[in-house]
This record gives C-alpha cells, sequence and structure tokens, in this order.
C-alpha cells in the first residue's frame, strides 16, 4: 500500500513504480478525501499494476472510486454506513464489474461485538467476517474477497484457519499494524507463512512501519520464496559463521545480495564461510563460494570451478555468473583452473568431519558388511566365532550405564 498523500501525484504514481519494480502484482492507495479520487484517475490511467482504492466511513467515495476507475475497492462493511449504503456501492460496483475487498479489523469491530473481542477474539474477528459474507450474498454479489486482520499473530492464524472452513471466497492475509521493518517481518513471516504453508489465503500485504512501501514487497516475495509458492530473482544460500571462518564473510554475503538484486532469474547461489564440510550441502546451488585466509573456490552444482584468491571472490563469482548466462545458461568450466581448484579443496577440506554425506556413506557401508555376513552365515561359510564380529563393541560404543549389557 502507497503511504503518500494520494493527491500528491508526482509521489504516488514514484511510489506505485516502485513496488512495481519491487514485484506487486497490484497496489491499494488511500482515498479519504475527494482530492484523492480526482488524483485516482490519472492513477488508475499511468499506474503499471492494477489500484485498489482503500475508503473508510464515506461510502460515496467508494461510488467515485469505482467511476474514477479503480481496479478494486476495499471497505470494511462495518464502517460505511450500514447495510443500505454498502447495498449502493455493490450496485455500482456490479454494474462496472469491480470486484471488492470486504473485511474486518480486529480495531474496528462492529459494535454488538466489541465485548466479545475481549473473551473470544478469534470469534469475534469470525463472526464478524461472516456477517460481512452474509451481506454481500443477500446483495447478490459474488466478486468478492475478505480479510480479517490483527495485530495479534496467533489471532490472526486461528480466525482464518476458521474463516477458510466456512467460506468459499477467497481470502487476503495480513497481520495488521505489525511494526517495523524487523520485527513486522518476523511476524508477517510467522503468522502468513504458517497459513500459507496450510495452503490458505489468496492475496497477501505486509505491514510495515516504513513510508518505503517497497520493502513491504520485498518481505512478502521472501515470504512466497521461502514457502516456494512463487520464484522472484536469485535464491541466497550463506552458512551462519563459526570460529573456522578466516575472511570478512558478513561483507561479501551482504555484497553478493546487493549484486544479486541485478539478476531475475531464480539461480542459486551459496556462500560457504570455509570448506570444512566440503561442498557437499551446497550442491544443489548454481554457483556458490567458499573462502579461506588468502584464497577461495567458485563451485557450481557442487563441483569447484576456479580458485580465485578472497579479495576477488565476488567479482569472479559474478564473472562466472555473467558467463552461464552468456552461455544460454551453460557452466563454462576451464579443465586445468577446476583442476586446481579440486586440489585447493582437498588441501583445506577437513576429511575428518563428519558430513551427512560421510555419515550416509558409512551408514551405508555398515549396512553392506552386515547383509555380506548374514550372507557368508546363510551360505554356511566360516560361520565360527572369528567370522561373527559384533556391529559395535565396547570401545567403539560402550554399554556402561545402559540397561543391558552385550556381553553373554
Ligand atoms: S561453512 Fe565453515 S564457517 Fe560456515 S558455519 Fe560451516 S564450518 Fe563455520
Amino acid at each position: 500500500m502507497t503511504k503518500t498523500e494520494t493527491a500528491n501525484l508526482p509521489e504516488t504514481m514514484a511510489q506505485i513504480h516502485r513496488v512495481a519494480e519491487a514485484g506487486a502484482d497490484l497496489v491499494r492507495v488511500a482515498v479519504p478525501r475527494h482530492e484523492d479520487v480526482e488524483a485516482l484517475k490519472t492513477i488508475v490511467r499511468e499506474s503499471p499494476i492494477p489500484i485498489i482504492a482503500d475508503i473508510h466511513f464515506n461510502h460515496t467515495l467508494a461510488i467515485k472510486a469505482i467511476e474514477a476507475g479503480a481496479h478494486c475497492i476495499r471497505l470494511n462493511p462495518g464502517n460505511i454506513g450500514g447495510p443500505e449504503k454498502v447495498a449502493e456501492v455493490v450496485a455500482v460496483a456490479k454494474r462496472h464489474e469491480v470486484p471488492i475487498r470486504v473485511g474486518v479489523n480486529s480495531g474496528s469491530l462492529p459494535k454488538h461485538l466489541r465485548d466479545m473481542e475481549f473473551t473470544d477474539p478469534v470469534g469475534a474477528l469470525v463472526s464478524a467476517a461472516e456477517e460481512t459474507v452474509a451481506l454481500m450474498e443477500s446483495l447478490d454479489f459474488g466478486d468478492f474477497k475478505v480479510s480479517m486482520k490483527s495485530t495479534s499473530v496467533p489471532n490472526t492464524i486461528a480466525s482464518n484457519r476458521l474463516l477458510s472452513q466456512r467460506i468459499p471466497y477467497p481470502l487476503h492475509l495480513g497481520v495488521t499494524e505489525a511494526g517495523t521493518k524487523w520485527t513486522g517481518s518476523l511476524k508477517s513471516a510467522v503468522g502468513l507463512g504458517t497459513l500459507l504453508a496450510d495452503g490458505i489465503g489468496d492475496t497477501v500485504r505486509i505491514s510495515l512501519s516504513t513510508f518505503h512501501a517497497e520493502e513491504e514487497v520485498k518481505v512478502a516475495w521472501e515470504i512466497l520464496k521461502a514457502l516456494k509458492l512463487r520464484e522472484k530473482g536469485p535464491v541466497l544460500i550463506a552458512c551462519p559463521t563459526c570460529g573456522r571462518l578466516q575472511f570478512d564473510m558478513d561483507s561479501v554475503v551482504q555484497e553478493v545480495e546487493q549484486r544479486l538484486t541485478a539478476y531475475d532469474d531464480p539461480i542459486e547461489v551459496s556462500v560457504l564461510g570455509c570448506a570444512v564440510n566440503g561442498i557437499g550441502e551446497a550442491r544443489h546451488a548454481d554457483f556458490g563460494i567458499t573462502g579461506a585466509k588468502d584464497a577461495g573456490m567458485i563451485f557450481s552444482k557442487g563441483e569447484p570451478l576456479k580458485k580465485v584468491p578472497t579479495a576477488d571472490l565476488v567479482d569472479e563469482l559474478f564473472k562466472e555468473i555473467d558467463r552461464y548466462y552468456a552461455s544460454g545458461k551453460q557452466v563454462v568450466r576451464d579443465e586445468r583452473e577446476a583442476a586446481e581448484a579440486t586440489q585447493w579443496l582437498s588441501e583445506n577440506e577437513d576429511l575428518s568431519a563428519m558430513t551427512p554425506e560421510r555419515l550416509a556413506q558409512l551408514e551405508k557401508d555398515k549396512t553392506r558388511e552386515e547383509q555380506d555376513r548374514l550372507a557368508a552365515e546363510a551360505a554356511g561359510e566360516g560361520g565360527g566365532n572369528d567370522t561373527k564380529k559384533p556391529f559395535a563393541d565396547e570401545t567403539s560404543s560402550p554399554t556402561a550405564g545402559r540397561r543391558f549389557t552385550r556381553a553373554g
């Protein structure tokens, strides 16, 4: 949603372009005054994405916003002046084939549900939403979606779960007044992420206390990308760093993240602080880097590409990424450089580290050994105690303190 005074056309249009560039599919603008409705005519004409007019209290403005060409209007029937006023708006929406987002906010429930808000906030929200739906149906209007917004994450989750079982209409999700960029993003990720992971929700809005509306869009995208519901732009994977780190990975990750914003393709890029675990954990990454004190390595899909000085890691990474696109999405491998990188990796990798891959291999080897032993026994080979080595012995896996013993 834009944060500008809507009637301020240059500022509003600039912000709309920024949210569209950030990946918004549609944008809402506040329409609290008649000059905003006037501006809406131009905004609708010039906007690269559909415009939702956000109306409170004044049904005349809602009607004028529809007539000004808004692609959708948002109103809360509870605060628009009664069912008759809602009916007037709906009649105009029908005529112009404009959908409506109807909804309820925990802070503006209808009067008769306000006491219930203290005893059963989820029930109050759902009852208000169901009353709204009943009103729309009584007006023979089905072109709407429903939102139920609360400042409480648990109430947002519980009320939407309940409502999604009771009505067949699309749901718009949001945690209202979520907070600053940091806390608001986390609250929204938990609330919306839980619902979206359940398959609930059709549109989303992140509400952050910032004048930069595009930040809300970026957060929404990260939630959708994390759940693999939508793809947009590269995915960055970065290790959390630890005491093995020998270079300034913090700034490297930030630079990689910033430079990746120039790419639209959903490639996966990994940054590993060291090669202690090899590069197996990042084998899914299209490209990655791992570093050490003076040198690091670029790799692709778990295979070394080249060794480079640590200071050049980021530039060389992006050279490889650009070469990949220039070659029609083919990884270009120089065998000499790849061999040098492989050598570097073997010198820097901690071969004793128990990576998931190595643990899996150990398990596999043990299972095969056991199967071979059983097969040999069944075939009558050996059969003596000499060949019946225990799977685990007291040295490697002591049983002291257990309720069983291995001996006898
Ligand atoms: S990749 Fe290396 S630096 Fe990063 S967390 Fe793992 S061990 Fe630590």
